[in-house]
């Protein structure tokens, strides 16, 4: 039996218990595969690691993150944008692996799941922190859940998010030295994350509460555009961040 049937198993499960949609589930399988040829056995553990990690998170404390989900894009299933969005750059870098032979291509691995672990933990414990997050730049407090605003729980998840994927990785693959190295580039794509959320992430104002939000309508009424490009929403953002991150992580590690 190959490991190709893991991810398999895996999407099928998250579709089941409603983790992911039906898109969601085929790009999971589709990133998973990828990240088998590639990096094998160790580097399905830590997508694993990733994607069980940021479910059981967006469980926990639920009740309180309610006022959230009424301000976040999206809620509840992941599609496949999303899913593409946190593993898409991860899985070519595993596969750049095995084509070119280059074992340099782990750090576009490892730095941009490490980047959206991060950025996902950060998402997933930060509003549950008692005080309202502070927006950058303008340091005022600002509803839980907009993007661009930080607290002090939410810098620990994040610290920790990046921690978690270099530490697998560094377990998995052998590779002490790249730890420290690793859990660097996940905070800095973390920290590219929040300051493209906030400056170009497309953010609405709900014409019937008046309430910020990245919905498109709220109340069943369309939102009106007050911030950002209409074109980039968050998986563009993450996508991009974790990315640029994980690249910039790359080209460190060649001119080294
Ligand atoms: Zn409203």
């Amino acid at each position: 039996m190959s490991y190709y049937v893991i991810p398999l198993l895996l999407a099928l499960f998250g579709y089941l218990i409603r983790s992911l949609t039906f898109s969601g589930a085929l790009a999971t399988a589709c990133v998973g595969a990828g990240v088998v040829y590639g990096l094998g056995l160790p580097g399905l553990l830590v997508l694993i690691l990733f994607f069980g990690s940021s479910s059981l998170l967006s469980r926990f404390g639920k009740a309180k993150k309610r006022g959230v989900d009424e301000i976040i894009e999206k809620e509840g299933a992941r599609d496949a944008m999303q899913v593409l969005a946190n593993g898409g750059s991860a899985c070519a870098g595993a596969v750049l692996c095995k084509v070119t032979g280059d074992t340099d291509w782990i750090l576009l691995f490892l730095g941009a799941i490490a980047g959206s672990n991060a950025d996902t933990w950060a998402s997933e414990i930060g509003p549950l922190s008692t005080r309202d997050p502070v927006m950058i730049g303008e340091w005022r407090r600002v509803p839980a859940g907009t993007s661009g605003a930080v607290s002090l729980l939410g810098t620990a998840a994040t610290a920790a998010g990046a921690a978690f994927i270099a530490l697998a990785g560094s377990l998995l693959f052998d590779e002490w030295r790249l730890f420290l190295f690793i859990t660097a580039v996940g905070i800095l794509g973390s920290l590219l994350d929040t300051w493209f959320g906030k400056r170009f992430q497309r953010r609405y104002r709900c014409v019937v509460c008046g309430r910020g939000t990245e919905k498109k309508a709220h109340h069943g009424k369309p939102t009106e555009l007050i911030e950002g490009s209409r074109l980039i929403g968050n998986d563009a953002v993450n996508f991009t961040s974790s990315t640029i991150a994980a690249m910039i992580g790359f080209a460190v590690q060649k001119l080294w």
